[in-house]
């Protein structure tokens, strides 16, 4: 059973295979930073129109690489949502279209529960129950995960995304977009042990977090800097990233092992883009070797958006395929309302 998977929900074209026996087979990606870096942010209109014109060589890539055709393909799985409207429709298209051509099944999939899934394409990989700690550019979610398909969301970010601080925060700091890959490696080199930034909720009594307030923590910390000792050197620049990551960091980690300890489960599966972030990995690493508990992560290949979560979703969800031909996408999509599989 071969499943075509098709990622278009923002500003990278994915495409990827994935064989219920051999696994994932081919994935081939395309990012956008480049033509929207320009703009300081994603452009809606020329996301659509790139993913347009990347989808098929893409998809033809994938193919060449492990000797199919597209006479081979099973199912198409493509992102129905949530995401950008207009590239949403862009994959959902070109995966009817080719499915209708083809007289095979698609299976809409949501792009969280690809992230959500993606450590599953990882050795080792983890068993059901495992506690999910989301953190991508839009979302930032804690939830306890029973199988596919069921969700709990134990708490969630309160305002900005983990990812949406990074990048926020680095473009206060002046540097280009896209700002946290790069705030994060900068942080790498910084001395934490020179500024300290507050750690927004770290003792509330929830599972729920908030970061938009570090991001004006930085701002603050910048300007103190400034009139204490004129512009920022590279330096200090490099110090007060690292504060941020340290801040935003330690928040991440302890409420993932509060969300641990609250339902008594052992395993944390770590997905989405700051999921790459070194730092956090380590910290997290750390605190569950002195906990006995596991820690599990996506590929780092595979922690952004890409085609390979798409295929690997959509081949969990093959009970609910069903014909193409008429389609729609849901920019707006609540992960909880998933059907079981
Ligand atoms: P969503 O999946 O919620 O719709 P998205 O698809 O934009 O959002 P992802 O592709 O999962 O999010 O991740 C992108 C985010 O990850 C960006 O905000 C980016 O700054 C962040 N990111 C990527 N690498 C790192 C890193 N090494 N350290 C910190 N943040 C990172
Ligand atoms: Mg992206
Ligand atoms: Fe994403």
């Amino acid at each position: 059973m071969l499943v075509l998977g098709i990622e278009s929900s923002c500003d990278e074209t994915g495409v990827a295979l994935y064989d219920l026996k051999a696994g994932l087979i081919a994935h081939h990606l395309h990012t956008q930073m480049a033509m929207h870096a320009e703009y300081g942010g994603v452009v809606p209109e020329l996301a659509s129109r790139d993913h347009i014109r990347r989808v098929i060589p893409l998809t033809e890539a994938c193919l060449a690489e492990v000797g199919k055709t597209l006479a081979d393909v099973d199912a198409i799985a493509y992102t129905q949502g949530p995401g950008l409207g207009g590239a949403l429709l862009v994959g959902a298209s070109v995966a009817n279209a080719l499915a209708f051509g083809l007289n095979i099944p698609v299976i809409g999939v949501h792009h969280l529960e690809g992230h959500l899934l993606s450590p599953l394409l990882a050795e080792p990989r983890p068993d059901f129950p495992f506690i999910a700690l989301l953190v991508s550019g839009g979302h930032t979610q804690l939830m306890a995960v029973r199988g596919i398909g069921q969700y709990e969301v134990l708490g969630e970010t309160l305002d900005d995304a983990a990812g949406e601080a990074f990048d926020k925060t680095a473009k206060l700091l002046g540097l280009p977009y896209p700002g946290g890959p790069l705030l994060s490696k900068l942080a790498e080199e910084g001395d934490p042990a020179r500024f300290s930034l507050p750690r927004p909720m770290l003792h509330s009594d929830n599972l729920d977090m908030s970061f938009s307030g570090l991001k004006t923590a930085v701002l603050t910390l910048s300007k103190q800097v400034e009139a204490e000792h004129g512009e920022i050197d590279e330096p200090t620049r490099k110090d007060i990233c690292r504060a941020f990551q340290e801040a935003i960091v330690e928040v991440l980690v302890s409420k993932s092992l509060k969300a641990l300890k609250q339902t008594g489960m052992k395993k944390l599966v770590v997905a989405g883009g700051v999921g790459a972030n070194k730092q956090l990995r380590a910290a997290l690493d750390q605190a569950a070797l002195r906990r006995k508990l596991q820690v599990y992560y996506p590929p780092l290949a595979l922690c952004t958006d890409n085609g390979a979560m798409i295929a690997f979703a959509g081949a969990m969800r093959l009970q609910y395929a069903t014909a193409p031909g008429s389609y729609s996408i849901k920019p707006r999509w609540d992960l909880s309302t998933l059907p079981a599989a």
